[in-house]
């Protein structure tokens, strides 16, 4: 199985991807409205198609990012029953299975945190997403959402404590790094549920745990009843000058077929060598020189209001150059992946090729 976990800093949520190396059918678990472009980018990268978008529960901490993610995939978005959340297309409930591919999760409902709080089992039972229900020596918090200290006693007890020892808990958040545990651990070494705890040793420890309201509640419980969806419908577009993609690496892109037929829209940077610019790959016509070296101590020559495109042989050195110019201040700048070798592949139209002056 394909498995990525992914961290928002922000919130210390995790967001997780499970894909079929055969069908590349994938699932994402708990997306981050912010965190979008950045999923998006890995999916495509790993040549994954998201065909369910699910939150293990309606989040008071951070906006979820399945809407997001159905309009990118057309994935539905899954997500518990319980809560009147509109945008939602499964209603997910215990004992459902999510087939994805080769693979499949089941649906174990573990309510406490919030009542719809669900935990994603893989079919063998070696991985369970416990969204904030059972965390890592820790347990998500019962005071408000619904919550409820009883019901998460039970819901830990006979839905995750049931799982075998070496399951692999992968909780929604962590606040200290760790990014996950097995049930075996956890039984053991929890300090709220693990050990001889009692229903009454658990119900102290979270009762006194005063923990302040989260600071995005107002927001997040809001637009997670719609799954994230903004109030407008509309995706903000990333860029308006053209169609820019973020790697997941962080470099903005633009495909050089779209560069070749704008080239009087953008102002085409090569930051290859003298010797290199006039050499058998040719440059773009009307692209100005200047080498990756040079571009910190020369940025102030560009003057221009146009985007900046940025090209080099293979599309490396110019992610760097994008990189020192956004640094720099100018906002609008992508890199042409693959460089000229890629427009050469493409057959792109715009290369000028000087050639040799052979001696007569
Ligand atoms: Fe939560």
């Amino acid at each position: 199985m394909i498995f990525r976990q992914l961290f928002d800093p922000a919130s210390s949520t995790y967001t997780y991807i499970l894909g079929c190396e055969a069908s590349r059918e994938a699932v994402i678990i708990d997306a981050v409205f912010e965190q979008h472009s950045r999923d998006a980018a890995l999916l495509r990268e790993l040549d994954l198609h998201v065909k369910y978008a699910i939150d293990t529960h309606v989040h008071a901490d951070h906006v979820t990012g399945a809407w997001l993610m159905k309009q990118a995939f057309q994935s539905p978005i899954v997500l518990s029953g319980e809560y009147a959340v509109e945008e939602v297309d499964i209603q997910a409930k215990h004992g459902m299975k999510l087939e994805f591919g080769d693979y499949a999760l089941s649906v174990r409902a573990t309510p406490g945190h919030t009542n719809g709080c669900l935990t994603f089992v893989t079919q063998d039972q070696t991985m369970a997403f416990t969204g904030d229900c059972l965390m890592i020596r820790g347990a998500g918090r019962t005071d408000f959402q619904a919550g409820s200290v009883h019901t998460m006693w039970q819901s830990i007890r006979e839905q995750i404590f049931t799982l075998p020892a070496s399951c692999l808990v992968y909780p929604g958040h962590d606040y200290m790094g760790r990014t996950a545990s097995t049930v075996g651990e956890e039984t053991r070494f929890n300090p709220r549920i693990g050990g001889d705890a009692r229903e009454e040793d658990f119900a102290g420890y979270m009762n006194n745990l005063n923990l302040p309201h989260p600071r995005l509640l107002d927001i997040a419980v809001p637009a997670n009843m719609h799954c994230g969806k903004p109030s407008n419908g509309e995706i903000s577009p990333p860029v308006a000058w053209g169609p820019v993609t973020k790697t997941f690496a962080g470099i903005p892109e633009v495909e050089p077929d779209w560069v070749a037929h704008h080239l009087n829209d953008v102002y085409v940077l090569d930051v290859r060598s003298t010797a290199e610019f006039s050499g058998d790959l040719g440059h773009i016509d009307g692209s100005t020189l200047i080498p990756l070296d040079e571009l910190r101590a020369r940025n102030g020559e560009i003057d221009t209001d146009k985007p900046i495109v940025t090209v080099c042989q293979s599309g490396k050195r110019s992610a760097m150059a994008s990189q020192i110019l956004s640094a720099a201040g100018f906002s609008q700048v992508a890199n042409i992946p693959g460089g000229l070798l890629q427009w050469t592949r493409l057959g792109l139209p715009g290369l000028i090729v000087e050639l040799p002056v052979m001696p007569s």
